[in-house]
């Protein structure tokens, strides 16, 4: 009598035991919640930012080449260029090309935030002593518009 009993209320419980377990699989646990969450961030990361196009990694790798090396000739930057046809004082003293020594006749270049000097034969170097400010100091409205950096120059006379 009292052994069925027993055996009655075991049933019971683990009857009840069983409810709640089917009960604690149907709801997600909060860590699998936290991963859904994760996912759907990482989801509309992926669709605000696409993926680049085929053309754009030129842009980036340029980024990683040292801007001295790479004289403006070398590669397509829009940038504003002026004549300079007298000497260039830099810091008190009077610029001259570190490839042929002259000292006038410059065509100064002012691209991404950067100038370039680019003496009568061609040499390029940048100036560092000079900056956006000098540029905008220094340079007049501006007139004409080239396609090209070689536009440019041809029409400035070099
Ligand atoms: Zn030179």
């Amino acid at each position: 009598m009292r052994r069925r009993r027993e055996a009655r209320e075991r049933r019971e419980l683990q009857g009840a035991g069983r409810e709640m377990w089917e009960y604690f699989q149907s709801i997600p646990t909060p860590l699998e919640e936290f991963d859904q969450e994760e996912e759907r961030e990482r989801a509309a990361a992926t669709a605000a930012v696409p993926e680049p196009a085929v053309a754009e990694p030129a842009v980036v790798v340029d980024d990683f080449l040292p801007p001295d090396f790479v004289a403006p000739s070398q590669r397509e930057m829009a940038g504003l260029m002026m004549a300079w046809p007298g000497p260039l004082v830099v810091d008190g003293e009077i610029v001259t090309c570190s490839g042929c020594e002259s000292y006038r006749d410059w065509i100064v270049l002012h691209a991404q935030g950067r100038v370039w000097l680019r003496c009568r034969a061609g040499h390029e170097t940048r100036e560092t002593g000079l900056d956006t400010a000098w540029f905008n100091r220094n340079s007049g409205p501006m007139t004409e518009e080239h396609a090209s950096y070689q536009d440019g120059i041809r029409f400035l006379g070099h």
